[in-house]
């Protein structure tokens, strides 16, 4: 069974309200796979035919508010990574978390036990200018895959529809001093469909989500919504979901609660799509996606 993993950072299951735009914003394609609910802590447990979906605990088991570096370096290795620091570390991950990625990222391992992986995010033309991306400040999604020894995708690589922005559509390009036409989130969802074809593993990066969190725009964060239900309505449509499983899942909450700019200790969703999904077992936290990809792969 092939698993295409959407990395959404910065979405929380937070309950319904008017400052939760997963629940004040329409997003039929997320109501579909949840028989009509919305993404809120309401629909936690939620088991249908296409879709389940459970809380997992982001906090780590320590106090305040979860961060990007060791929520990440945890949902990527299976290690829990706030506490084997001993506290939340925002950003990009420092040398301790690099090291807990070096020996068990996800993307690593996945190919180790012989499955092709592959980093569908396209990267721009600065970073490929960098003569020693090791030695850099980076996300934990790219040293992850710079430690897998896998290539990163290009613009010419999305100008042939072989990979998409972390933004789904292009739109921050033009912002960034790049001519590179838009796309809908619905061919964007397609073109990781079509990805997905020659691939095991797909792994898609989105961090709109936690930006716009932090901005506290209900119009922006109302966009943003949006474009990610029709990226995820189009990628459903799109994939085998006799042979694959769509994991969408996060490192910490923050979009979910437009009252606050800080990420939230809310749950995160662990939103799994395919056909005749059953899971016996769900993970608990953050540590638990890793093991579970890895059971997919392995069909058991
Ligand atoms: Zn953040």
């Amino acid at each position: 069974m092939k698993v295409v993993f959407l990395f959404i950072d910065g979405l929380g299951l937070g309950p319904a309200g008017k400052d939760n735009p997963l629940s004040t914003t329409p997003t039929p394609n997320l109501n579909h796979l949840l028989g009509g609910r919305d993404l809120t802590i309401e629909a936690a447990g939620y088991s249908g035919e296409m879709a389940v979906l459970y809380p997992l605990d982001a906090t780590l088991g320590l106090p305040g508010c979860p961060q990007s570096a060791t929520g990440q370096t945890t949902l990527f290795t299976g290690v829990n990574a706030a506490k084997a620091v001993g506290r939340h570390i925002n950003g990009f991950p420092n040398e301790e978390l690099r090291k807990i990625l070096a020996s068990e990222g996800m993307l690593r391992k996945i190919v180790s036990a012989g499955y092709k992986a592959t980093f569908v995010n396209s990267y721009r033309p600065e970073f490929f200018a960098i003569e020693q991306p090791e030695k850099g400040s980076f996300s934990a999604s790219t040293m992850l895959n710079l430690y897998a020894g896998l290539p990163f995708r290009k613009f010419e690589d999305m100008a042939r529809g072989e990979a998409v922005y972390f933004d789904i559509t292009n739109r921050i390009l033009p912002s960034l001093g790049h001519d590179v036409p838009p796309v809908t989130p619905e061919l964007a969802g397609q073109r990781v469909a079509a990805v997905a074809k020659g691939y095991d593993f797909i792994f898609f990066e989105h961090f709109l989500t936690d930006i716009v969190g932090h901005k506290r725009s209900p119009e922006n964060a109302a966009e943003t919504i949006i474009t990610l239900d029709r990226f995820i309505g189009s990628l459903v449509q799109s994939l085998d979901l006799q042979q694959t499983r769509l994991i969408i899942t996060s490192d910490h909450g923050n979009i979910e609660d437009l009252t606050s700019r800080t990420h939230t200790r809310n749950p995160v969703p662990l939103l799994m799509v395919g056909t005749g999904i059953n899971l016996l077992t769900a993970p608990a936290d953050l540590t638990g996606v890793v093991p579970l990809i890895m059971q997919i792969l392995n069909g058991k």
